[in-house]
């Protein structure tokens, strides 16, 4: 929990900060603010991934101190896991024998640290680093601000999903006084990508196809695309996003080849439409409205699979919309709070 956070922070003075592979948004705004507010306090700190920073984050401070290695390489004090369900998410070779602070606001997160904090009331891991900032005393530099600002705007889907919370708009408010720009992070992180992503669009758009009920909706990114776009899988981000403006889709797919007959999948779905138990029986996870795992077979094989199941998701609807509410209102009492009132 957070004072043990406090407490370790205060007490030891050589860290690493890691995130999940293929880090997005709150991964690295989080991480990277972290790595702000320790540097603050004058720590010995390095954020160490197994994957490079995105182009959409490399405006970020810190950025460009991010070292991507393969292992965890070096000895630290503890290293703090940023929003990973699990010790093998980081895709870190030696992780498991370091003293471990798992940071996390997924409810399903494996207790995996010597620390675990976990707040699940959180839109964001970055709220959580704003928490910790309060709780050190360590002042809400630009740096920080903008850091933490990204890893709202991105979880939140710029303040659209449901996570987004009276609390969210506080933190963002007070970011936005300690000197973060909301239209440039903005057009740092959703106006700035290359042509190919754009080409990309314009393919797998092309692609997508829905059920009989209109509920169900689902496109595919193949290697080949990529190649006649010059894009990357990562270039797909953000795509399954599109039938979901749709008023009657209700849940869909994106799946993503890897390499041939593994496939990449993102779930997205609306209201209590649950795509995070689908994610969680191949392997994958997240959040009951956005999750990911690895699909296997051929083509029509995996799109079968992932369609069946996402209409099973519509008719179920079990993913209880009142479960976040409710936690908030269980929190509202808790010290975090209050200071971010303060
Ligand atoms: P995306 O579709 O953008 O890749 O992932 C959506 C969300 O699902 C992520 O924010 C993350 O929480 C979760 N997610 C995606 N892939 C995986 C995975 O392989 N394992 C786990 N545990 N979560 C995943
Ligand atoms: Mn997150």
């Amino acid at each position: 929990m957070l004072s043990q956070v406090d407490e370790l922070i205060e007490s030891k003075r050589r860290f690493a900060i890691t995130s999940h592979i293929r880090p997005d948004g709150d991964s690295l705004g989080s991480s990277l603010g972290l790595y702000w507010l320790l540097r603050a306090l004058d720590k010995d700190v390095e954020v160490i991934m197994r994957d490079p920073v995105p182009h959409s984050y490399q405006k970020l401070a810190g950025s460009e101190d991010v070292r991507v290695t393969p292992a965890v390489d070096r000895a630290y004090d503890a290293v703090f896991v940023i929003e990973c369900s699990d010790i093998t998410r980081p895709g870190l070779v030696d992780l498991e024998k370091q003293f471990v602070v798992n940071i996390d606001h997924h409810a399903t997160t494996a207790l995996f640290g010597t620390i675990n904090w976990i707040d699940s009331t959180a839109s964001a891991v970055g709220e959580m680093i704003y928490n910790l900032c309060k709780a050190t005393g360590v002042r809400v530099t630009r740096e920080i601000a903008e850091c933490v600002y990204t890893a709202l705007i991105t979880d939140t889907g710029s303040f659209h999903y449901s996570n987004t919370t009276e609390r969210t708009f506080k933190v963002a408010s007070e970011l936005v006084r300690a000197g973060v720009k909301p239209a440039k992070v903005s057009e740092a992180v959703f106006a700035s990508y290359p042509w190919s992503k754009i080409e990309l669009l314009g393919e797998v758009l092309s692609t997508v196809r829905r059920d009989e009920t209109g509920s169900v909706a689902w496109m595919r990114q193949t290697l080949e695309m990529q190649e006649r776009a010059g894009a990357s899988e990562e270039d797909g981000d953000g795509f399954v996003n599109y039938p979901l403006t749709c008023d009657s889709v209700e849940a869909v797919a994106l799946l993503k080849e890897k390499e041939p007959g593994v496939y990449r999948t993102s779930l997205r779905s609306k209201g209590d439409v649950n795509v995070a138990r689908i994610a969680e029986q191949f392997g994958g996870g997240g959040h009951r409205n956005a999750a990911g795992c690895t699909l296997t077979g051929d083509w029509d094989e995996a799109e079968r699979t992932s369609v069946r199941l996402l209409k099973d998701a519509v008719e179920r609807r079990d993913g209880d919309i009142d479960t976040t509410e409710d936690a908030l209102i269980q929190t509202e009492s808790r010290p975090v709070r209050a200071e971010i009132r303060g």
